[in-house]
């Protein structure tokens, strides 16, 4: 059996308690079950570049990291990946910043990491390389004579080929993502963006679920991410779970909650969702003092300005709800900045009536999966979901908003609030299913399927028949 090395900016931690981040938590699960290799980032900075790899084994797992230099941190991490790449794949160009020299440090530490990895290689690795942090990855690899099978998965949206070609760079970037033999994305809508910029773009053609452009062919599908829906489900009655649910259903005492829970990021669409929820106790005087949102959101990137403005911004917005609707025994929103052991944030989904989840754009977004697989089927609570999530595209048993939409995320959130008993236990039926049925080893088992089939990696050239490529950029 081949073994798998799995390429992410960070690495673990492996501590449950510790993590906060999409990325992080579904590798972790799935890394338990296939074992393999772990390499990425440390998490510490040093003041000089350091390439000597720590070794570390956590069971099946071997963890090899490395630090980046100051400089490697503002440039890639800071710099291009977090402040050019982050807001572009959101759709955000108007927070984009670049520089050349970030750039070049995003090609210094792709090249780095890549010579890192280089001896740890073996003979019948399967390569699976993760997110935006490392698009240069494969081509490095391969500049250094790899011929194993090299994927890559991408774990936020690709972004439309208009804002795309904003970026200087551009074509280089999707150049080498033609280094891997397999390209994963949530949905078919960003494997979709990603044909178009080949096809209108650069000129390649298409067929089925292969791009074919400079000399090389790629196969590109998507591989929506799911969560271990099973183990919330136990996580959402554990010791802990249960715990944090009756201490939360005492505290309410009959009223109802809704709940957030996200990084501190502005691509979460915070401030739209307070809006929405003053725009409730706005507009349905008779939800005042039955009803609050709690919001849960662990400050994250906390060394770029967009993060800084953000939380200050949503402390106001809070204080300004709580001042202006606030009774001495309710308080309209509890905003909290910290973390939750897993055990415990199911038990406060479970005991929240409505989840919102509302990013105004989001690869896929996990919360929304976890909130569902912690429900009780027999009294679950509602899911509002944005159509700007990657999940909306599974989850469609949610009731589906527009973030952008104040006042239609304020009747959505009356109508999950009044939503009957049996609307909700059929509705969370549809949306349990999907998320068992398409759980993390659905996903990371036709992703390793996929890769494990790749015939000829690396080799430049394969050929597939494509017809040109008509006005509209089709082919037949
Ligand atoms: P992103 O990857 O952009 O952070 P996701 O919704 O896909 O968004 O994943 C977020 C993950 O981080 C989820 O698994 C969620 O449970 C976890 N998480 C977010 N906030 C907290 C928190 N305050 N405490 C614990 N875990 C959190």
């Amino acid at each position: 059996m081949s073994r798998l090395v799995v390429v992410s900016n960070r690495v673990g931690p492996i501590d449950d308690a510790k993590r906060a981040g999409g990325l992080a938590i579904a590798l972790v699960e799935a890394l338990k079950t296939s074992g393999g290799v772990w390499f990425g980032w440390t998490g510490e900075v040093t003041p000089e570049p350091d390439t000597r790899l720590k070794l570390e084994s956590a069971g099946p797992l071997t963890l090899a990291t490395v630090d980046l230099s100051a400089d490697d941190y503002e440039d890639y991490y800071n710099g291009f990946a977090n402040s050019s790449l982050w807001p572009l794949f959101h759709f955000r160009t108007g927070l984009v910043q670049y520089d050349r020299q970030n750039f070049e440090g995003y090609e210094r530490v792709n090249a780095s990491f890549a010579k890192t990895l280089m001896p740890l290689l073996q003979q019948d690795d399967l390569i699976w390389v993760h997110d935006y942090h490392f698009l240069l990855f494969a081509e490095e690899l391969r500049k250094l004579g790899c011929t194993r099978p090299i994927g890559h998965f991408l774990h936020i949206p690709f972004p439309p080929r208009e804002l795309l070609t904003t970026l200087p760079h551009h074509e280089q970037l999707v150049k080498a993502l033609f280094a891997f033999d397999i390209l994963g994305f949530q949905t078919e809508h960003d494997r979709d963006r990603f044909f178009d910029y080949v096809r209108m773009e650069v000129g390649g053609s298409v067929l089925g679920d292969k791009a074919r452009c400079f000399g090389r062919t790629v196969t590109a599908r998507h591989f929506p991410i799911g969560i271990d829906a099973a183990t919330f489900k136990e996580f959402a009655t554990s010791d802990e779970g249960q715990k944090q649910f009756t201490s939360m259903r005492d505290m309410l005492r009959g009223r109802k909650q809704i709940i957030g829970v996200d990084r501190l990021d502005y691509t979460k669409g915070l401030p739209e969702r307070f809006n929405a929820f003053e725009r409730l106790l706005e507009d349905y005087p008779e939800k005042r003092g039955e009803v609050s949102l709690l919001q849960v959101a662990p400050p994250s990137r906390s060394e770029v300005t967009e993060y800084q403005d953000l939380r200050a911004d949503l402390e106001g917005m809070a204080g300004h709800v709580n001042g202006r609707f606030a009774e001495f025994n309710w308080t309209p929103i509890r905003y909290l900045n910290r973390s939750f052991a897993r055990q415990a944030l199911a038990g406060l989904y479970r005991a929240s009536h409505v989840g919102l989840v509302t990013p105004l754009r989001d690869g896929m977004n996990l919360v929304a999966k976890e909130y569902v697989a912690a429900q009780d089927a027999d009294d679950p609570g509602v899911l509002v979901l944005s159509r700007f999530a990657g999940a909306a595209k599974q989850l469609t048993d949610a009731v589906i908003v527009n973030p952008y939409d104040v006042q239609g995320m304020a009747d959505a959130l009356a109508q999950a609030l009044d939503m009957p008993l049996d609307e909700r236990r059929q509705r969370h039926q549809a949306l349990l299913k999907n998320i068992s049925e398409e759980d993390i080893d659905h996903w990371r088992t036709t992703f390793i399927a996929a890769l494990g089939s790749v015939e000829n990696a690396g080799i430049t050239g394969g050929s597939i028949h494509a017809d040109r490529p008509d006005r509209n950029g089709n082919v037949a």
